[in-house]
């Protein structure tokens, strides 16, 4: 599939096969593009900004509308273009669709609301007689850089707040599962003028780092690893960025959890597109005297997930996005059993398929939770009490979000207010996010929120305008 730039598609010499995960096929092949590829994207987007500025937020947001119409009548076929780059079961795909549609309507609607606000010079020294406002402006162009595991959500929270508030934009999808995205920026630019949506597929070390350098980039909203992250952050200059990196989420449950509840946040939390999931639950730490309990009912749950085809509507996990993936994991819990964790269930890994996997007795100082697991993995981290489980839930680099499972309320606070986390759940793991929600963590978690209203203000400047009365 060709890149989409200035409204013509555009292939490169160098090629690339996109891997369907599940059983090795080419699903097609993508253009590796150069720096010169990279840098007619931005001429194209700067060219475009100024038919996208004149734009009424009216006709922005019908157009924004009609591109949610789009993507509601072809959502069985991105579902399945999903499935088949990431591997992820197709009801998981159908949940990542519904939820682009919603994420692309809250945009929509986001459009119509991007106000300033009048500012009382007069509280300040010498500001009387003065009337002032101000207005949020586009910052011009906005480059998406985004990872594999939720390809199209996780870009049309970038490109749809950017574009409701007049910023033109370039997408840099995982060459991994570039597909899907690259099908809905064709569904984007149907809509808008050529130039206002341009796709650009390479290597994230070559053109993503073009984007990151260009002075005429003026922000990088970056979804993707730590390492990635910080690379960014240090080479971006003078541009705004915004940085949506990993987590290690934990999941406390104290001894009057309701258990069965805490179970099921372990399944969605832990198992989800094989664990792949940045909000992930990745450790659960848990008081010593309910571990047991706890252990036996998670196994039994966890064996009821069923292993396969991730286009069969009866699989409810999928592979990991290659084999090199579940490799890691493999490294990774083998490595926590050599130092005396124990498996409880799964543990096995076949191709790019990784067994969910219920492991107990993991100490915080393995390197299955120390760094991010990205994959099919519930350790158990077991906890004296609760001053003990804050002090492991904080041990990390990580603070992206956090569940509690208590039916005590000062405990429950007590986490709330102690856990350093962008987001602290209470009776609901870490694996939840509604799309209009503050969404961004703490220390490397990343820089800055995303959720339409608060990707907006991160995607618009403060002009002020001051009338001297007097
Ligand atoms: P990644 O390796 O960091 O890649 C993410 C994107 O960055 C890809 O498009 C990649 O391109 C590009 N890239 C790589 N090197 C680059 C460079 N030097 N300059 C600019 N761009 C570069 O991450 P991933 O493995 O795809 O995704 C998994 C990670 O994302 C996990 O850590 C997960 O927790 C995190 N994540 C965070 C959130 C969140 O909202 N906080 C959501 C989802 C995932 P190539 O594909 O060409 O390498």
């Amino acid at each position: 599939m060709d890149m989409l730039i200035g409204g013509k598609h555009i292939s490169s010499d160098d090629v690339e096969d996109v891997i369907n995960p599940y059983n090795g096929e080419v699903i097609d092949t993508i253009p590796i593009a150069h720096r010169q590829t990279a840098e007619l994207a931005i001429v194209e987007a700067n060219n475009a900004k100024k038919e996208l500025c004149e734009m009424s937020a009216f006709k922005i947001s019908n157009k924004l509308f009609n591109v949610v119409d789009k993507l509601k009548e072809k959502r069985d076929e991105f579902a399945k273009s999903l499935t088949l780059e990431v591997g992820k079961p197709i009801n998981e795909s159908l949940v990542e669709v519904d939820r682009s549609i919603e994420t692309l309507k809250l945009a929509a609607e986001e459009a119509k609301r991007i106000y300033g606000e009048s500012v009382p010079l007069d509280a300040g020294l010498n500001g009387k007689g003065f009337f002032a406002f101000t207005q949020r402006l586009p910052l011009g162009v906005v480059a998406a850089i985004t990872p594999f595991n939720y390809p199209l959500n996780l870009t049309i929270h970038k490109i749809a707040p950017a574009i409701a508030c007049k910023n033109t934009t370039i997408i840099k999808p995982p060459t991994e599962a570039p597909l899907t995205v690259m099908k809905f920026a064709e569904l984007l630019n149907e809509e808008f003028p050529d130039g206002v949506v341009n796709t650009v597929t390479g290597y994230g070390s070559e053109v993503g780092d073009y984007l990151v350098t260009s002075p005429d980039v003026d922000k990088i909203s970056f979804t993707g690893s730590v390492t990635t992250g910080l690379m960014i952050s240090q080479k971006a200059g003078m541009k705004k960025v915004t940085l949506e990196l990993g987590g290690n989420d934990p999941m406390i449950v104290l001894n009057d959890a309701d258990i069965d509840k805490a179970v099921k946040g372990v399944i969605n939390g832990a198992f989800l597109n094989a664990g792949q999931v940045c909000m992930g639950v990745k450790r659960i730490i848990i008081e010593d005297s309910i571990a047991c309990e706890f252990c036996e009912k998670l196994v039994s749950e966890t064996e009821k997930l069923i292993m396969g085809n991730p286009l069969d509507s009866k699989t409810t996990l999928g592979t990991l996005i290659s084999k090199k993936a579940a490799i890691q994991v493999e490294e990774v819990v083998n490595n926590a059993v050599s130092m005396g964790a124990n498996v409880l269930t799964g543990g096995t890994r076949d191709g790019s398929f990784y067994e969910a996997t219920v492991i107990d007795n993991v100490t915080p100082d393995m390197d299955l939770v120390l760094n991010e697991t990205f994959g099919p993995v519930a350790p158990i981290i077991r906890v004296k009490n609760l001053d003990e489980a804050i002090e492991v839930a904080n041990d990390t680099d990580y603070g992206l979000q956090a569940g509690v499972f208590t039916r005590d309320y000062v405990s429950a606070m007590r986490c709330v207010n102690e856990i350093e986390a962008g987001t602290v759940f209470v009776n609901k793991q870490s694996t939840f996010r509604t799309d209009n929600m503050p969404f961004g963590g703490f220390k490397n978690s990343g820089i800055g929120k995303e959720g339409i209203k608060y990707a907006v203000e991160e995607m618009t400047k403060i002009k002020l305008i001051g009338l001297n009365l007097r």
